[in-house]
């Protein structure tokens, strides 16, 4: 349930609303807003007597909250939230690109890369130090020398970076290095991970499950919120279908449903939906116009030698164009939005 605040309500009426939940046994998450506060009240089981409340001095109205996912629904938050990766916004009114290489292999293929995905328009670094592979006997990531390097491309390039942090054993030293920790496709729903990414001082890019419904996927944001995080970015990266002309079906119907169902911003990683090449710039001007937030996208100077998905990586020439492409789409867009 969401109690809205005058308008004109005055801290102490806030407080005593809060205060008054908190009696009933419920928890209070007050959410400033630009016009007026709402508050959240959770851990209610069943029904909460609303006329109490609108009873409360300062309070507008009453609103239930219909989906079982509370803090990241829209209903309990209008407002699109922006989350903040270092200094680079994610979220509405921005395009947001996220590059890089699938796995960090060495200092110098990640510093070369690095420079290539800036100049053409990259805002954050991306690259795997902690690689979740099929099998055990593919390359698994440098670990902590990864994210060490990960660390030299921030200081070189200023870009933040982000990467994934695969289990709780590594999850301390992932974001101790990184400026935004990735929960994979695999670990969509490893709970103990996103109640450790709950307690994160950092934001969380959690990516849709390879066969997550999109209530699953936003209950998985919602774990992350209730452990006391609300910096979350989704990811939609394909999900498993019956289709053998790509590695997943990017499920690009996700992005319009997840902006009008929560507040949270979504991008997409149209890499590991296709699995190849020629197939990542066509989905990326797509998810642009469906009207993603942003895009992560693997790209590497010499796919041919790549140690991890080398079939699905742009060359950098390729991702100049890309960059180039979904910017003037992005614009349109944008333009229309505004009444331009
Ligand atoms: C990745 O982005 O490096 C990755 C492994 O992606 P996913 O979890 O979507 O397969
Ligand atoms: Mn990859």
């Amino acid at each position: 349930m969401l109690i809205v605040m005058e308008h004109k309500a005055e801290p102490k009426d806030i407080d005593a609303v809060v205060a008054a939940i908190k009696a009933k046994g419920y928890l209070a998450r007050p959410i400033p807003g630009g016009d007026r506060t709402a508050i959240g009240v959770l851990h209610n089981k069943g029904a909460v007597d609303s006329s109490f409340f609108l009873g409360l001095k300062g309070v507008k109205d009453v609103i239930p909250v219909t989906r079982p996912y509370k803090q990241v629904s829209r209903e309990f938050h209008p407002e699109d939230t922006i989350v903040r990766v270092g200094d680079v916004p994610v979220g509405n009114g921005h395009l947001t690109i996220m590059a890089g290489p699938c796995a960090i292999e060495s200092e110098e293929q990640a510093l070369t890369i690095a420079e290539h995905v800036r100049r053409a328009g990259a805002h954050i670094f991306r690259g795997g130090a902690f690689k979740p592979r099929t099998s055990p006997y593919s390359f698994q990531g440098l670990e902590e020398e990864g994210l060490k390097i990960l660390v030299k491309v921030r200081e070189t390039t200023e870009m933040p970076v982000v990467t994934e942090a695969m289990d709780n054993e590594t999850f301390d030293m992932v974001e101790e290095y990184a400026d935004m920790i990735q929960i994979g496709t695999r670990n969509m729903q490893n709970f103990s991970l996103l109640k450790r990414a709950g307690r994160a001082g950092k934001p969380i890019l959690l990516k849709r499950g390879m066969a997550a419904t999109i209530d699953e996927w936003l209950m998985a944001a919602e774990y992350i919120f209730a452990g006391g995080n609300s910096e979350v970015i989704l990811c939609e990266r394909g999900i498993r279908t019956f289709v053998h002309h790509s590695r997943n079906t990017l499920d690009l119907s996700a992005v319009p449903v997840v902006r009008k169902e929560s507040h949270l911003p979504v991008i997409v990683d149209p890499s590991h939906a296709a699995g190849r090449r020629d197939q990542v710039i066509p989905l990326s001007r797509a998810a642009v116009a469906v009207s993603a937030h942003g895009l992560m996208v693997e790209v590497h100077h010499a796919p041919e030698q790549a140690m991890s998905d080398g079939a699905q990586s742009l060359y950098p020439e390729q991702f100049e164009r890309l960059c180039q492409q979904v910017r003037s789409i992005f614009d349109t867009f944008q333009a229309e939005e505004n009444g331009l």
